[in-house]
C-alpha cells in the first residue's frame, strides 16, 4: 500500500511520552499499587521487597509525614495523630464518622468530616492523598517513568460523595484519575473471569476492618454488580480482638490501659496471621512492665471466632437473596482480602457454595492486580486480540491530516470505544526530519471542513529519502472517549503523542450538522479529493525529479537532460490548475522520461554502497 505523506512542521516540539498506567488498590488497612509488565499484572514492592503499604499516615508537630510501616509503628504511641482506616471517613460527615470507635478528635467540615491533629486539621482526602502519593512515588521509580495515569478501586457500594473524595484524594496526590473502578469487579477482572462465558460470580472479601460480599454477573465481557451486602464493622482485626480478649481472660487481667491494649491487639494480629500456616503459636506481650507469652491453637481460634465467621456467612446468603438468584447459580467466588487466608473461611465458604473458592491469586493482591489489568487497557496498552467493554461509540470520524489538505480517516465514526487502530505513513521531502500531525475529526474529505482537534509534530526521524520513513500513527480511544495519538518512528524509536477529548464542546446538534453535511457533499468531496491528490503527487515528483538533476545530473547526456527539463515544464506549469486528469497524464510522461535516469541513480548507489559506504549517505 502507498503510504501517505505528512509534511514538515514550523513548531516546537512535543515531550516524548510512554503509556505507564498503574492499579491502586486504597485499601481500609493495607494499599498496593500494581501495573502490567510484558503483559504480566504485577504488585509493585517498596525498597524493601514489601508489597503492602498500611493505610496509616503519622502526623508530626513539625508537619512532617510519616505514611505505611513506621506510621503503624506510631499508631500505638500517638494513637490521635497516626490515622488508621481513613477510608472509612471519606465522603461521611460527623455522624457517620462518630459510628465508629476511634481515638480522633473530629470537626465537622465543608462536605465531609475533618481530623484534628498536631499539623493541624486534616480532611480524610488530604490523608488518603499522602498514601497515594506514596503509591505515586513507588511506582515512578520502579518505571522510571511518569504516570499516565492510575485506576483506583472503591467498594462497589460507595456512593458518589465517596468516589469524589477518593477522586479528589488521587488529584491531590498528582495522579491522574483513569477511572474508578470496583473492588469485586477489579477482583474478577485478575482471575479473567471477564474472559469466560457470563454468569454469576461471587466475590467474598474479608478485609482488616471491613467485609464486602458482592454479586457480579457477567453479561458480553461487561461486569455488573447486581448485589452488594457485607458489614463496615466485621473484619480480620475483630478476629485480632477475640483472641485478645481470650489472652486477658487467660491472664486473668483486668481493663487494660489503651497502649497496653494497642500493643496486645498486634501481637494478636501476628498469631492470628501464624494460626492461618501453624497448628499453633504463641500470643506474646509486654502488659505493663511484665512480659506475656501465652500458647494458642488453630482449633482455639476457630472456637472462639466462629461466630464471626458465621456473620459472613449469612450477609452472603443474604446477598445471594436479594440477588434474586440460587446459591447454584453461582459459577465462582472469589476471594479477597488478608483474612481469607484463614483456612476456615476459605472451607466455609467452598462448604456454602459446593465448590472450592477461586484462590490462585495473593487475596491480598487480587484487587490492585485487577485494577492494573483495567489501567494498562484504559491506557492504550491492550493487545489487539483482546476484546473489551463494549460501551460507546465514535460520533463522528478521526483522522489526521496528509499533503495537500486531505483527511485520512483513521477511526471510522460508530466505531465503538475503546477502540485503538494504527496506519504507516512517510516524509514528503527528502531528508525531513520532522512531521506535523494535525488530528481532526469530521466526516468530510479536506481538512479545511473538519473540525480540527489537536497539533503536534514528531521530531527526530533519522533523515531518509522522501518516502523511505515509516512512520506508525496510533489513534486509540479509551473508554471515556479519551483520545490519544502517538507517531512512532519505526526504525528508531522516536516517538510523539497527544491526548483530546474528541466529544468536549461538540453538541449533538453540532455532530448531526457535521454529519449532514457530509452526506450532501460527498461527491464533490472525492473530486476534490482526487484533485488534491494529483496536485501533491506533481509537488513531489517536480521536487524530487530536481533534486536527483542536481545530485547525479552527470549521469545524462544532454539531449537526456534536456528531455526531462521540458516534461517538468509541462507538469508545472499546469500542477495548480483544476484538471486532475491533465496533471496524471502529465505526471506519466514525466515518470517516462526519467525511467533510464532512476535506474542509472540505481545503480550508482549500489556500486556505492559496495564500496563501503553507508547506504544512508546516499539519500
Ligand atoms: P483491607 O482491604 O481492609 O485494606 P486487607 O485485605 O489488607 O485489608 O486485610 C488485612 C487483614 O488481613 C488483617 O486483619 C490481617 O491480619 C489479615 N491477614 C493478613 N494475612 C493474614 C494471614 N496470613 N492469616 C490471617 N489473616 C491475615
Ligand atoms: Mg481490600
Amino acid at each position: 500500500m502507498a503510504l501517505l505523506q505528512i509534511s514538515e512542521p514550523g513548531m516546537s516540539p512535543e515531550p516524548h511520552q510512554r503509556r505507564l498506567a498503574v492499579g491502586i488498590d486504597l485499601g481500609t488497612t493495607n494499599s498496593l499499587v500494581a501495573t502490567v509488565r510484558s503483559s504480566v499484572p504485577e504488585v509493585l514492592p517498596d525498597e524493601f521487597g514489601r508489597p503492602l503499604l498500611p493505610s496509616v499516615v503519622h502526623y508530626q508537630p513539625d508537619g512532617a509525614v510519616d505514611v505505611g510501616h513506621t506510621a503503624w509503628e506510631c499508631a500505638s504511641r500517638d494513637p490521635r495523630n497516626a490515622i488508621v482506616s481513613v477510608k472509612r471517613f471519606m465522603g461521611r460527615g460527623l455522624g457517620d464518622a462518630r459510628r465508629f470507635p476511634t481515638p480522633y478528635e473530629f470537626v465537622e467540615g465543608p462536605g465531609m468530616v475533618r481530623l484534628r491533629t498536631v499539623a493541624g486539621e486534616k480532611s480524610p482526602v488530604e490523608v488518603s492523598a499522602e498514601i497515594l502519593k506514596v503509591l505515586r512515588l513507588r511506582a515512578e521509580a520502579a518505571l522510571d517513568g511518569e504516570l499516565v495515569g492510575a485506576v483506583i478501586t472503591v467498594p462497589a457500594y460507595f456512593d458518589d460523595a465517596q468516589r469524589q473524595a477518593t477522586k479528589d484524594a488521587a488529584r491531590l496526590a498528582g495522579l491522574s484519575v483513569l477511572r474508578l473502578l470496583n473492588e469485586p469487579t477489579a477482583a474478577a477482572i485478575a482471575y479473567g473471569l471477564d474472559h469466560g462465558s457470563e454468569g454469576l460470580y461471587a466475590v467474598y472479601d474479608l478485609g482488616g476492618g471491613t467485609f464486602d460480599i458482592s454479586i457480579l454477573r457477567l453479561t458480553r465481557g461487561v461486569f455488573e454488580v447486581i448485589a452488594t451486602g457485607g458489614d463496615t464493622m466485621l473484619g480480620g482485626d475483630d478476629f485480632d480482638r477475640r483472641l485478645a480478649d481470650w489472652f486477658m481472660q487467660a491472664n486473668g487481667l483486668g481493663e487494660l490501659p489503651p497502649e497496653d491494649l494497642r500493643r496486645l491487639l498486634k501481637a494478636a494480629r501476628l498469631a492470628k496471621e501464624a494460626l492461618t500456616d501453624h497448628d499453633e503459636t504463641r500470643i506474646e506481650a509486654r502488659i505493663g512492665d511484665a512480659p506475656y507469652s501465652t500458647p494458642v491453637t488453630a482449633v482455639q481460634l476457630r472456637e472462639m471466632t466462629r461466630d464471626l465467621l458465621d456473620r459472613t456467612l449469612e450477609a452472603v446468603r443474604h446477598a445471594i437473596r436479594d440477588a434474586g438468584v440460587a446459591l447454584a447459580e453461582i459459577e465462582g467466588v472469589v476471594m479477597v482480602g488478608g483474612a481469607t487466608r484463614m483456612p476456615q473461611v476459605r472451607e466455609a465458604i467452598g462448604a456454602l457454595l459446593g465448590k472450592p473458592p477461586l484462590i490462585d491469586l495473593d487475596p491480598d493482591e487480587v484487587v490492585a492486580l485487577g485494577a492494573a489489568i483495567q489501567a494498562n487497557l484504559l491506557a492504550g496498552n491492550r493487545s489487539a486480540d483482546e476484546d473489551w467493554l463494549l460501551l460507546d461509540v465514535i460520533p463522528l470520524s478521526l483522522g489526521l491530516e496528509t499533503m495537500g489538505g486531505l483527511v485520512e480517516r483513521i477511526i471510522p465514526r460508530n466505531s465503538t470505544i475503546p477502540v485503538a487502530r494504527a496506519q504507516e505513513f512517510t516524509t514528503f521531502k527528502d531528508g525531513q526530519t520532522a512531521m506535523a500531525i494535525q488530528v481532526v475529526q469530521g466526516e468530510r474529505e479536506l481538512v479545511a471542513d473538519c473540525r480540527s482537534l489537536a497539533r503536534f509534530e514528531l521530531r527526530g526521524i533519522p533523515p531518509m529519502t522522501a518516502g523511505a520513513a515509516r512512520i506508525r500513527v496510533t489513534f486509540q480511544v479509551d473508554a471515556d472517549g479519551l483520545l490519544s495519538v502517538t507517531a512512532r518512528e519505526q526504525s528508531q524509536g522516536v516517538e510523539a503523542s497527544v491526548e483530546v477529548k474528541p466529544s468536549y464542546g461538540l453538541s449533538d446538534d453540532e455532530i448531526a450538522r457535521m454529519l449532514q453535511e457530509s452526506f450532501g457533499t460527498a461527491e464533490v468531496d472525492m473530486k476534490a479529493r482526487a484533485l488534491r491528490e494529483q496536485q501533491v503527487e506533481a509537488d513531489r515528483m517536480l521536487a524530487a525529479t530536481q533534486g536527483a538533476l542536481e545530485a547525479d545530473g552527470d549521469l545524462l547526456d544532454a539531449g537526456e537532460r534536456a528531455l526531462i527539463e521540458s516534461t517538468m515544464r509541462a507538469l508545472r506549469a499546469i500542477a495548480q490548475q483544476q484538471d486532475h486528469l491533465l496533471i496524471q497524464a502529465k505526471l506519466e510522461d514525466l515518470a517516462r522520461a526519467t525511467e533510464d535516469f532512476a535506474a542509472r541513480r540505481m545503480d550508482r548507489a549500489v556500486s556505492q554502497a559496495l564500496s563501503g559506504r553507508r547506504l544512508d549517505d546516499l539519500g
